[in-house]
Formats: C-alpha cells, structure tokens, sequence
C-alpha cells in the first residue's frame, strides 16, 4: 500500500489538478466559455429568485405574512435553503452503435440510448430515433450512468488549498451536528469542472472527519452556479458526517475525547440529547401547539431528524471493531448508518455490513497511512460486494474523483486476483447505483434505466481502461461537458482571472504560490 498524504489537500495534488484538468490532457483552447446552455449570463439560477424566509406556505408557523418565518419551529424535514437548480437546456440525443453499461443489468453490445427531456427515455439494442435529435455514432465507445462520488470535499476545501478556502471541518467542538456544510461551499471551486470532466455528475460534499459528529452533507450536481442552491440536488435528503478513531482523539487530545471510550461517550451523550429533543419537539408539533414552543437547538435538530429517519448517517470509520461498535451505537440509538466511509477493514465484518444494510464507500487501494489503516487490502471493494453489501469506490479526494473508473478498474482487477468472481458489470455499480442508494437516489439516478434522470457519460473506449476518456457528459439530458468542443469545457470565475489558460502558460514556468492545506479529513 504507497502512503497517502494526511490531508484532503495537499500542495501537490491542488497543483497537479490545476496543471492537468481532468483525465487526460487539458485542452489546447481553455476559452472564458459561459456556462453551457446559459450563453452570457450566470447559472440557471438567474431567472430564479432565491425564496425568501418564510414565503414557504408549508410551514405551520406562517400565520400571515407578517407571522414569523419558518425558523420559528424546528420541523422535521425542513428544508429552509431549498434548490433553485433547474435544467439545462438540452435537445433529444441518440447514442448508438455503441456499448451500454446500464448499471440494471448485463451490458448491450451495439446498443443505443435515447435522451429527451432530461430523462432516459429508451435502452436498448436499438431505440426510436425522434426527428431533429442529435444522433451520436458510438463506435468503440462506451455509455454508462453518470458517476456518482458520495464522499467529496470540493467547494469546502476548495483549490488553491490555503486556510482562506479551508472552510470542511468546524474543528471547535467535538459534536458539531449544528454545521451545514452548503454554508462553506463555494461554486466557483475550479475543481467542480474537473470532476464533470471525469465523468461525475453528482457529488455528496461531506464536513471533514476532525470531529465525532461534522454536521450536514449536501449532495451537489456539478454544474455551474452562481449559488450553491443552484447546484443542489432538488429533493436529495440530507446525510450526517460521523467519524470514528484517531482524527477525534488527534484534535481534541487536549479537552477530550482523547480515546476511542471517549469518543464513544462522546456519540452517546449526543443522541441521549437529541432523542429527549425528539421527543420535546414531536410532542409539541402533534398537539395543539399552544404557548411557547420548545427552545430550537440547531445541532440537536439534526440529529433528532437523523433518528426519524430523515437523515442518512454516514459515518467515517477504518477498523473492523470500531465498525462493529458503531452498529451497535445505532441499535442502541434506533437509527441506521447508511454507509461505512473509508472503511479499509470492511473485508473483515462485510457480513455485518450486509446484515445491517450498510454499504461501504471505499477506495481501491489506499491504506498503511495511519495506524488505524494499516490492515487495508486491495480486495476489499470486491470482498465486501461478494459478501452481500453494496460496495462503492468512493474518493475523498478531488484528484481520485476525477478517475474514478480508474478506482474501480484497480479493484475489480484486484478482487479478481484475490479469486473473487466480479465484473464489470459488478464494478459499473460500484461507480453509480451503488452511491446513488447511500444518497437514497437510487430512484433518480444511478442506472441507465427508461424514466430516469438522463446523467449520461460517453467514455471513448472501455472506462475501465487506463487508455478511456471521458467524452461527453450529460446532466438532465444538457450536454454540459465535450472534450472536443472547448465551447463545452466549463471554467469557473477564479480561472477567468487568475490561472493561465494553459496555452498561455507554457513555458513561463510560473504558478501562484499555493499555501499549505487544512486539517484532516480522512
Ligand atoms: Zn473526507
């Protein structure tokens, strides 16, 4: 296992990703291209004022329009910064004479798909073509779902590194359950394109792991944006960052929790508070709702809609028995952990996971960094798929992001090595419906299925091929990336006026000086 830089990021990696683009070699042209299908102005969110506190009719404190706004309860399920994401403009496309992994089901040789109003609307060995749709020859290319990376940090530790964009981990409290990490994402994050680059079309940005409990997730589309409400997923619930073992313990050695039984005492005095929350709040709200409502407390509200079963935990965790100890955490607590991050030593308890209904969002082969890593396998990924679970190739990194069918391709040779019997079309989930289901989008996205959201990526050959590109990718049926079409190749406004295009920076040498990174995240 080579070591791993203890950081999100590094230096290196932020340099290399600006250097390199995504996947392969930067454009020749890196024009100032406006948004795609957006001509001149910003996002889609132009034409969609922000909603103003308290305009929700759905709130039960809206007694008129002088009444106090939504804030004035803790409801469950609130969503007091909705998204304002609307589609891109798109136009019906046929892919065919190509390969289609649909992520359902067995591959489709010499298939076809047909994209129209933003969904799948046919897969098959041949589908309709409508008059006026962009046909595309897939010879030797292949089609699969949109990537899906459940464990992202961009626009929280956005490029360049520094501690002026170090915004992930609230690092001043050992539960931190009141922090949404939405308020630290800035969309003009430069690494936002690359990742689209790459293939992926929905990102779950997590809080880092400094603390027990890092507060809220929220699950972006990459797309440019002025606002990061106009990159959210409409509808996606909101996940809970927990993380087990030595990041706790190394930030707070100082105050406590300094040990694993602390940070276990720390997990227990947080849900004890946030059940009698619960039950304070559900009271109330199933009464009559006369008088003063009970205090609302930010991070308790998450949690209590984590134990309702809003919110889906995802839990940083590296060891087999901390694993073990955490689903016990869960039953005692009555909540569910939706998947298991990093999780080197997944292999070891998959059945545990399989029984309980947990995935593991895991990386290929990264291990031996720490202590609590150092029993990482290259099978794990194809162990834990044999075993039952849902296994996902996850990144939290934003240059891993960007290939993450290499991730994928890495440990479905690797599982097959091992003599597990998996393939592509076993690694193909691990990539899209697999992480699609830890966000509970499975219904949306994920597979390249009639009905679903048309997030499509045309790989230039097999995309677990180190030789494979991402050609083109579709968000809701709009081609929002080509590689062969700089007018397609989205750059944020820090990279109109600070990084060279990269024809006008060959050969002076020179890049910005980038400081170092920020606190742990893994
Ligand atoms: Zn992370």
């Amino acid at each position: 296992m080579p070591p791993r830089p203890p950081r999100c990021l590094t230096a290196a990696v932020v340099l290399a990703a600006l250097a390199a683009g995504a996947a392969g070699p930067a454009p020749a042209q890196t024009p100032s291209a406006p948004a795609p299908g957006q001509g001149t102005t910003p996002g889609p969110t132009s034409a969609q004022p922000a909603p103003q506190p308290g305009s929700a009719a759905a709130s039960p404190a809206q007694g008129s329009a002088r009444g106090p706004g939504r804030g004035a309860l803790s409801s469950p399920n609130a969503d007091p910064f909705p998204s304002t994401y609307r589609p891109f403009t798109s136009v019906p496309t046929v892919i065919r004479n190509v390969t289609v992994m649909t992520a359902a089901g067995p591959t489709i040789r010499n298939g076809a798909v047909l994209l129209r109003d933003g969904r799948i609307a046919a897969v098959g060995a041949s589908v309709d073509v409508p008059a006026g749709a962009t046909v595309i020859d897939g010879q030797g290319k292949y089609v699969t779902p949109g990537i899906v990376d459940d464990h992202s940090h961009l626009g929280v530790y956005a490029a360049p590194g520094g501690d002026a964009l170090s915004d992930g981990n609230e690092a001043t409290n050992p539960v931190t359950s009141y922090v949404w990490a939405e308020h630290s994402v800035w969309p003009q994050d430069p690494q936002f394109p690359r990742n689209l680059a790459g293939g992926v079309t929905t990102l779950q940005v997590l809080p880092g792991s400094a603390n027990l409990i890092g507060g809220r997730s929220v699950v972006l589309k990459v797309v440019p944006s002025r606002t990061v409400q106009g990159m959210k997923f409409p509808g996606a619930r909101y996940g809970l960052k927990m993380a087990c073992g030595e990041n706790p313990k190394r930030v707070y050695a100082n105050r406590g929790p300094s040990t694993r039984m602390g940070n276990m005492a720390g997990y227990r005095t947080a849900w004890i508070n946030a059940e009698a929350y619960r039950r304070r709040w559900d009271a109330f709200l199933a009464g009559n709702r006369q008088g003063d409502p009970p205090a609302r407390d930010l991070g308790n509200e998450t949690l209590a809609d984590v134990l309702r079963g809003n919110i889906l935990v995802h839990n940083h965790c590296y060891r087999a028995d901390e694993m073990a100890q955490m689903l016990d955490l869960a039953r005692e607590f009555g909540y569910r952990i939706r998947s298991f991050h990093h999780g080197v030593e997944a292999y070891k308890i998959a059945d545990l996971m399989a029984r309980d209904s947990v995935s593991g969002s895991l990386w290929a082969d990264w291990g031996g960094f720490k202590m609590e890593a150092l029993d990482g396998i290259r099978a794990n990924i194809a162990l834990v798929h044999a075993a039952g679970a849902r296994a996902i190739v996850h990144s939290d990194d934003p240059s891993g992001s960007q290939r993450l069918n290499q991730e994928a391709a890495k440990a479905l040779a690797a599982g097959r090595a091992a003599g597990v019997a998996v393939s592509e079309d076993d690694a193909i989930r691990w990539l899209t419906i697999n992480p699609a289901w830890a966000l509970g989008l499975d219904d949306r996205i994920g597979s390249l299925e009639p009905g679903k959201n048309a997030d499509v990526v045309l790989w230039s050959g097999n995309p677990f091929s180190v030789y494979s590109r991402a050609e083109k990718v579709w968000v809701d049926g709009a081609l929002l990336y080509d590689r062969l079409d700089p007018n397609r190749q989205w750059r944020t406004d820090f990279e109109l006026g600070y990084v060279p295009a990269p024809n006008a920076a060959a050969g002076t040498g020179q890049r910005p000086a980038v400081p170092a990174g920020n606190g742990g995240t893994r």
